[in-house]
């Protein structure tokens, strides 16, 4: 299957063990030098596959170790030295092949290298395949905060190979999962509970659903000043949780979590009219994702005042009215209080 973005001029295959769309890709570009970009895990399981699509270019190779400590400014300067080191040029082009860790970086790289590099994007995990491949926030962590500092930059083309899945375990498959289950609550109820009931996914088609949900909010708000900001459905709080865990929970079940909570809020405030974290709870279960984590309110407030998206005090929140449609509050900290409080379950 084939998406076209053509706001941002590239495009998305999303296939299965098939490297065809890549390798042509490569031959139309056969003048480049490649640096692709991985980490030791990833590498450990595919070296023989990317020299197979690799073969007869010239290219390198550059692992790190795996893990979200690799998103770092000390591994950004390192990679911009082999590039240099390496006499990489404008014409020359950078292949992220990995999860999101890897994407990030890669990405980020390419976009300030001599001012921009040409990026391709081969995800490797599921989150990688149906969040960060496409929407081109890029980026590095910096004083332990998250993604503090990177860019906005477009893939020139992203090719997903879903038989990669095969090798990753079950909790970073569910962490994805979490995030598809948040752009069923977004925009599509159906996708809701084709998760919920099927037995047999099929992950062509929650991928490119998946896709095809993110790429619409992100249309026409490439710098996340409108309606981009829904895709942060759970995020807010998500983080302030996956932060006071430790990143015990990864994103995934993190920002899973903040979605129920928001969900009960919502309910609570009379936004929606069911108590939908009900249905999602349900759900999650199936995937054994976590539903619920305690905090103290301060707590997670405290990490919260570092959030980006608050601006003079003001927070742009979204609250699910039912599953397959949301709506965003502007609200203040103080208000963000008491959704917080409204969130926790009352057991
Ligand atoms: P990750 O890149 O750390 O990968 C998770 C683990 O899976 C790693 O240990 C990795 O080595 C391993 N792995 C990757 N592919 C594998 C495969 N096919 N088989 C076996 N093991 C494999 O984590 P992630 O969940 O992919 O990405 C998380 C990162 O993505 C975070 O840093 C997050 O901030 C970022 N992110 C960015 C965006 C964006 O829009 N740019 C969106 C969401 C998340
Ligand atoms: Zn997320």
């Amino acid at each position: 299957m084939k998406i076209k973005v053509k706001d941002n001029n590239y495009f998305i295959d999303i296939v299965y063990k098939n490297d065809e769309g890549l390798i042509n890709y490569l031959d139309e570009n056969h003048e480049s030098k490649f640096l692709v970009i991985t980490d030791e895990n990833v590498l450990n399981i595919y070296e023989k596959r990317i020299e197979s699509f690799m073969k007869g270019r010239d290219y390198f190779i550059y692992s790190f170790p795996a893990g979200e400590n690799s998103k770092s400014i000390e591994n950004y300067i390192k990679i911009n030295e082999f590039l240099s080191k390496m006499n990489f040029n404008r014409g020359d082009k950078i292949i992220a092949f990995g999860g999101g860790v890897v994407g990030d970086i890669s990405g980020f790289v390419a976009s300030t290298y001599l001012r921009g590099i040409g990026f391709i994007s081969v995800p490797t995990t599921l989150l990688s395949m149906i969040d960060s491949s496409v929407g081109g926030k890029n980026g590095v962590n910096f004083l332990s905060l998250k993604n503090q500092i990177g860019s906005f930059y477009f893939p020139e083309y992203v090719h997903i190979d879903y038989s990669f899945l095969k090798t990753l375990d079950k909790r970073n498959i569910n962490n994805g999962m979490a995030e598809i289950f948040k752009y069923s609550v977004l925009k599509d109820e159906s996708l809701f509970k084709y998760l919920r009931d099927s037995d047999n996914l099929n992950y062509e088609k929650i991928i490119s659903t998946s896709l095809n949900i993110k790429l619409s909010f992100v249309k026409d708000d490439e710098k996340d000043k409108g309606k981009r900001q829904k895709l942060n459905l759970g995020h807010t709080l998500g983080h302030g949780i996956e932060s006071l865990s430790n990143y015990s929970l990864n994103h995934g079940e993190s920002i899973g979590i903040g979605t129920i909570y928001m969900a009960r809020a919502s309910y609570k405030l009379g936004i929606s009219e069911k108590d939908y974290s009900k249905d999602l709870i349900n759900a999650f279960n199936k995937y054994e994702l976590p539903t619920h984590y305690d905090f103290d309110t301060d707590e997670i407030l405290k990490v919260l005042k570092h959030d980006k998206k608050i601006k003079a005090n003001m927070i742009n929140e979204i609250f699910p009215v039912r599953i397959g449609e949301v709506i965003s509050k502007r609200i203040t900290f103080d208000e963000l209080r008491k959704v917080i409080e409204l969130g926790k379950d009352d057991e």
